[in-house]
Order: C-alpha cells, then sequence, then structure tokens
C-alpha cells in the first residue's frame, strides 16, 4: 500500500492534517491505535483560540461548532474574596475564544474524511515507522506495510514517533509541576456565563463549560492524586470552598459523568523533525492545560506542516519542510511561557514561602488593574494571530 502523507494518530493534530492535505490534493492514511468510539468520546480540551475557529471554518468542518460553540468575549480571575473580569472585547477588539468540545472537533473531523472517502484507520495495532532518512514506511498490523514520502507523527506524549527517531538527535526541555488536576464534566447548567479562574489558598479551581446543559470543573490536587479518594459529595463540597469565594456567588451542582485526574507537565522536543519525520501536536510539546493551549498549538503545527507538505508535493522544493521545526517552535514557547505563567500565577505551590504567595498576589492585583498587563494575558489566551507566512490558502 502507498501513500502520499502516512499520518500516526487520529487526534486533533492526525485528522485535521489528514483534511487539509485533502483539501490540497495530497493523499494520506491515518493509523489509530484506539477505536472509532474511544476518540470521539475521549475529553479533553474544550477552548478553541481565534485562530483554531478561523481555520476549522476555513477549512469547512466549522459548521457545527458554529451553531453549538459558545463565544466568549472575556474570563474571571477570582482571587482574594473578588472577581475580575479580562475583557477580550476591549483588550483584544475582535478577537474570542470559542468554547466546544475537543471530541466535537475530532468526530467533525472523522465525519468530514469519512465523507470524503479519507482512509482513517482505527485499532491499529503494532504500529512502527521506519527508514526515516531515505524512503520511510509504516508497519502495522500483523504485517502490514505502508510506503509513504513522508511521515507526519500526530499520536500524542506517549506515541511511537518521537521514539523512534535516534538517540541523541532530539533535545528535550522539561518542568513536572508537583500537583495535578482532577477534572469533572456533570450534567448541569453553568454557574456562570463565562470561565472563572480562581485563586484560593486550598488551591486553584476552574469553573468551565461544554454546553449550556453541562459544565466542566478542575481542582488543584496532589500529583498522587487517585480518582476513587474523590467521591462525587467531596468534589462539588471542595468546589465551593473555592469558588464561593464571592459575595453573591452560588455554585450549582448536579450529577457528574466523567472525572479524571490529570498530570501538569511542560516538554518540548527540538527539534520537530529527523529526516521525513515530522512531529505534530502532543507528540512534540506539552503545556500545562492552565492557558488552554494544546490543542490549539496541534492546529498551528498542523497549518504550519500542511503549507510546507504543499509545496514539496508542488515543486519538490524542501525550503518550508527544512523550516517546519523552526517557524512551529516560535508560536510553541510563546505558549510555553504562558502556559507556564498562568500556571504559576494561579497555583498554589507546596514550597512556595509567604515572600512567594505576596509576589503571586501583587502579580494577579497588576493583571487585574493594569490595561497593559491585562492586555499581555488577553492576547496570549485568545491566540495571537498567525504570522502571515503561514496562512492557509484551502480554497
Ligand atoms: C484532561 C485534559 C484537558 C485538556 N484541556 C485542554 C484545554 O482546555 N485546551 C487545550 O488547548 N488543550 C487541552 N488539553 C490538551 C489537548 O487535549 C491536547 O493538546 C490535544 O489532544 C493534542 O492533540 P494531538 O492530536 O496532538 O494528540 P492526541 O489528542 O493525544 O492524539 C494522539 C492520537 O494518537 C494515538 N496514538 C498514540 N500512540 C499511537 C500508536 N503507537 N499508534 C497509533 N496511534 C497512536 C492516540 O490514541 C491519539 O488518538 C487537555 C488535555 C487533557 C489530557
Amino acid at each position: 500500500m502507498r501513500t502520499q502523507v502516512g499520518i500516526i494518530g487520529a487526534g486533533p493534530a492526525g485528522l485535521l492534517l489528514s483534511h487539509l492535505l485533502h483539501l490540497r490534493g495530497i493523499s494520506s492514511v491515518v493509523l489509530e491505535r484506539r477505536s472509532r468510539d474511544y476518540v470521539e468520546r475521549r475529553v479533553r480540551a474544550g477552548v478553541l483560540e481565534q485562530g483554531t475557529v478561523d481555520t476549522l471554518i476555513e477549512a469547512g468542518v466549522g459548521e457545527r461548532m458554529r451553531r453549538e460553540g459558545l463565544p466568549h468575549h472575556g474570563i474571571e480571575l477570582r482571587y482574594g474574596g473578588a472577581g475580575h473580569r479580562i475583557a477580550f472585547e476591549k483588550l483584544v477588539p475582535g478577537r474570542a475564544i470559542t468554547v466546544y468540545g475537543q471530541q466535537e472537533v475530532v468526530k467533525d473531523l472523522i465525519a468530514a474524511r469519512l465523507a470524503a472517502g479519507g482512509d482513517v484507520r482505527f485499532e491499529v495495532e503494532n504500529v512502527v515507522p521506519h527508514a526515516l532518512e531515505s524512503e520511510p514506511y509504516i508497519t502495522f498490523g500483523d504485517g502490514e506495510r505502508l510506503d509513504c514520502d513522508v511521515i507526519a507523527g500526530c499520536d500524542g506524549f506517549h506515541g511511537v514517533s518521537r521514539q523512534s527517531v535516534p538517540e541523541g538527535v532530539l533535545t528535550t526541555f522539561e518542568r513536572e509541576y508537583p500537583f495535578a488536576w482532577l477534572g469533572i464534566l456533570a450534567d448541569v447548567a453553568p454557574s456562570s456565563e463565562e470561565l472563572i479562574y480562581t485563586r484560593t489558598d486550598r488551591g486553584f479551581a476552574l469553573h468551565s463549560m461544554r454546553s449550556p446543559a453541562v459544565s466542566r470543573f478542575y481542582l488543584q490536587v496532589p500529583a498522587d492524586t487517585r480518582v476513587e479518594d474523590w467521591p462525587d459529595e467531596r468534589i462539588w463540597d471542595e468546589l465551593r470552598v473555592r469558588l464561593e469565594s464571592v459575595p453573591g456567588f452560588t455554585l450549582t451542582t448536579g450529577r457528574i459523568t466523567e472525572k479524571g485526574v490529570t498530570p501538569m507537565r511542560s516538554f518540548v522536543t527540538e527539534p520537530m523533525q529527523y529526516g521525513r519525520l515530522y512531529l505534530a501536536g502532543d507528540a512534540a510539546h506539552i503545556v500545562p492545560p492552565t492557558g488552554a493551549k494544546g490543542l490549539n498549538l496541534a492546529v498551528a503545527d498542523v497549518r504550519v506542516l500542511t503549507e510546507a507538505l504543499a509545496a514539496y508535493f508542488a515543486d519538490g522544493s524542501t525550503a518550508l519542510l527544512d523550516g517546519y521545526s523552526e517557524a512551529c517552535l516560535k508560536r510553541v514557547w510563546r505558549a510555553q511561557h504562558f502556559s507556564w505563567w498562568m500556571t504559576t500565577l494561579l497555583h498554589t505551590f507546596e514550597d512556595e514561602d509567604a515572600y512567594g504567595r505576596r509576589l503571586q498576589l501583587s502579580y494577579l492585583d497588576y493583571v487585574t488593574s493594569s490595561e497593559a498587563a491585562a492586555k499581555t494575558l488577553a492576547e496570549n489566551y485568545v491566540g495571537l494571530p498567525f504570522p502571515e507566512d503561514a496562512r492557509l490558502n484551502v480554497l
């Protein structure tokens, strides 16, 4: 079997890449380890940057998101007994975020690929990339082989692609945080119209949502937390203590339908390519979810890779492919810094002394009182515009 681009992983990065390549007349095969049902139900990100929304609409897969997604023009920072709104409409006019679950993006992309006759294979075992420096191919299943011009490693942080690069080629940069997020989904209308990021001395909490009837919450918890130790009542009690910290706010509770613990990690690998293997999304970098950047970075990588592959398959030019990693890493590092900064600003650190806590509160006061500081948060949160040379040209 032969294709132009062999894609490992059917998360947002792999599926969007396959779709964008199809729009450019480039063939691909997507190999995914999990079942379709599993990837369509995997609850993860939910905050889409302006550029992600524009990309999905431009690529013809944004119709349902436009109907069902919730555009937000601000977020609240809550600490010290008061809430402070970061108003996007004033600070970054014309730019906003849209709340729309990652699994909905995945469903829309799978539907589009299958409707166009795309080759997306689920429950594929033993995927291994080979001959990355010459004529690459992927073996999978029970001795099957996919020959391709290029391999896109879109298989997330634990995938096989990055691990197939010879030792010593990649440099990794990493930071682990001494806490995790306990995340829940609940069948209850959101208690607030906008996201609330709360800092308390007991730890961070986030009130988010997925639809007018479904809320999403996160609690900062110790890194070794087990979901079994958090029965529903304990979760609601802790959310109440952390979120009902301003006068007049009452948390509405409901049936919890999903619980999970997410470790907090920052990670970058450089370069994001080796031979004819190109890494995109979580396969190349991870951010703590505080800045809501992971899914959005995956989309940004895929835009750059699509342009580079389109140039390569049009006339054999490799300039954009050669510069792929460098082009992506600028945005990746901006998002790394923003995600680290939001995490540091809003979480409690066990080893933090009173001096450190004062610094944290001083910075929160600054961000919520200075327009310049608030603008820095707002423009990073809604996502910086894509550079001119990464514009898509899909139509
Ligand atoms: C709980 C949680 C909350 C998050 N919240 C946010 C948020 O609010 N905003 C945000 O922007 N980001 C958030 N993220 C991050 C975001 O979900 C990821 O950045 C995003 O999924 C990256 O997409 P991806 O396609 O690169 O990787 P993935 O979504 O991880 O997809 C990789 C795919 O490859 C498959 N795969 C792995 N190994 C193999 C193999 N050997 N063979 C074949 N297939 C393989 C996997 O099954 C998977 O389907 C969150 C993540 C988590 C876990």
